[in-house]
């Protein structure tokens, strides 16, 4: 058995699910995870945003583009007028229901009901065409098996046994589909895996049911080694370790929700990107096989800060950095590269919104300075220390490109580069030149 996810453009419109049911009917019986039709979450969030504020105007007119939407959706998706009425009959309901919170006191707990609804709306219609062109589909609803447990995290032991339990009771199926995102709560209210959680659910199900492999289909050409707009020439990537693509997940490659990788890497289920538009390409596989002594990928992550924090009291003290970190920590910033000596530690941080705050605190233990419009560049590979000469390319690749910072040896995957975003380009450039030899 396989899971197969598909994002939100893949099912995009009546044509894109066609496009879909094509691909996964004749594919065996296997798991289908959808998400919502691409745009409809967020038409959500805004749904949520006029209940909140009591907007019901604003309300009103996103719910009607939202229903004329689905409806036109339905007519081209569907032929036989009782299909029709069937989805149609399913979509009014979801949309009395959300009309139904007009009338409520309105907290995250609603908002997050409401944003479950266009999962099960995809998945709904998705059924209704597969069934509708004979093939014996059964939708199997995530909020009976997904859930959180009470640290908010997904509940692995009860999706193994609740999703073998409704995967036993309809086993006569020929393919199963089921919502991406969606899940419950230890107080069994509806919520979800944050925004882009399909591929984590996706994750979640292969490593349940032990699945022979993970496809994550999207409509984009698989895994590039450089990035396609700053780079004329980038070759697909075939091939990569999970730590490898998790770096490249963090790293802008938009390709694999970074939260994927786990489950699928502890369960040992491959994972493959695969490209809708071109269903027949190898795409990138990922699994705990390192290949030794290649570089894979290089990836940018922009606006990013950097913080230096000088202090002579630093010199031959321990827990220094505690107390740095716990600033940031107090501030639910994370950071993400570090570079120390024996008077100073540079960190970086993806997120300035408290950023104020955290230079105000850090300025009791030293003088701090810090450098804005910054990237992090970073690549991926076999990079283990025992390697001679991987690390010396790429900095060799740097050397008219000035470097705030160097990370090397966090993990054996990656080396990160901070420069400024003015000189992301020119790195990107240099690193395909010297690493790939394709510029
Ligand atoms: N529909 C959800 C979102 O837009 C989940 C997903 O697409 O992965 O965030
Ligand atoms: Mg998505």
């Amino acid at each position: 058995m396989k899971v197969m996810k598909f994002g939100g453009t893949s099912v995009g419109s009546a044509q894109r699910i066609q496009a879909v049911a094509g691909l996964i009917k004749d594919a065996g019986k296997n798991i289908v995870v959808l998400s919502a039709m691409s745009g409809t979450t967020n038409t959500l969030v805004e749904i949520a945003g006029y209940l909140y504020n009591r907007n019901t105007e604003g309300f009103k007119d996103v719910m009607s583009g939202l229903k004329a939407k689905y409806r036109a959706t339905v007519d081209e998706l569907l032929s036989t007028p009782e299909a029709k009425k069937k989805a149609w009959d399913y979509l009014q309901g979801i949309f009395s229901y959300i009309n139904s919170f007009t009338r409520e006191y309105f907290s995250t707990t609603e908002e997050k009901a409401i944003l479950a609804q266009g999962e099960l709306m995809s998945t709904y219609m998705m059924t209704c065409y597969l069934q509708e062109t004979g093939i014996n589909a059964v939708l199997l609803p995530a909020l009976e098996f997904m859930k959180l447990d009470i640290n908010g995290e997904p509940d692995q032991d009860y999706i193994r046994t609740r999703l073998a339990a409704v995967l036993k009771e309809n086993d006569n199926a020929d393919l199963y589909i089921t919502q991406g995102f969606i899940c419950t709560n230890i107080k069994d209210e509806i919520d979800n895996l944050q925004r882009g959680g399909s591929d984590y659910s996706a994750s979640l199900i292969g490593a349940a049911v032990d699945a022979e492999e993970i496809q994550i289909w999207t409509d984009i050409d698989g895994m590039h080694n450089n990035d396609p707009r700053v780079v004329d020439k980038t070759s697909a990537v075939r091939h990569l370790h999970f730590e490898e693509a998790a770096e490249l997940a963090y790293f802008g490659a938009k390709i694999l929700h970074p939260t994927c990788i786990q489950p699928a890497k502890y369960a040992n289920i491959p994972v493959r990107l695969l490209n809708t538009m071109q269903p027949d390409a190898p795409g990138t596989l990922i699994d705990n096989v390192s290949e030794r002594g290649s570089i894979k990928a290089v990836a940018a992550k922009d606006n990013i800060a950097a913080i230096k924090i000088k202090s002579s009291r630093m010199l031959l003290a321990y827990g220094f950095l505690r107390k740095v970190f716990e600033i940031f920590e107090s501030y639910q910033t994370s950071i993400d590269m570090i570079a120390t000596s024996e008077v100073g530690v540079s960190v970086t941080i993806d997120n300035t919104k408290h950023l104020n705050e955290i230079i105000h605190d850090l300025k009791k233990y030293g003088s701090v300075t810090v450098d804005l419009d910054m990237c992090i560049i970073c690549v991926v590979g076999d990079m283990d220390w025992s390697n001679l000469g991987f690390e010396s390319k790429a900095m060799d690749a740097m050397k008219d490109i000035p470097v705030r910072m160097v990370s090397f040896g966090g993990s054996n995957y990656n080396i990160s580069f901070l420069v400024k975003e003015e000189d992301k380009k020119r790195a990107l450039q240099s690193l395909s030149k010297c690493l790939f030899d394709n510029a």
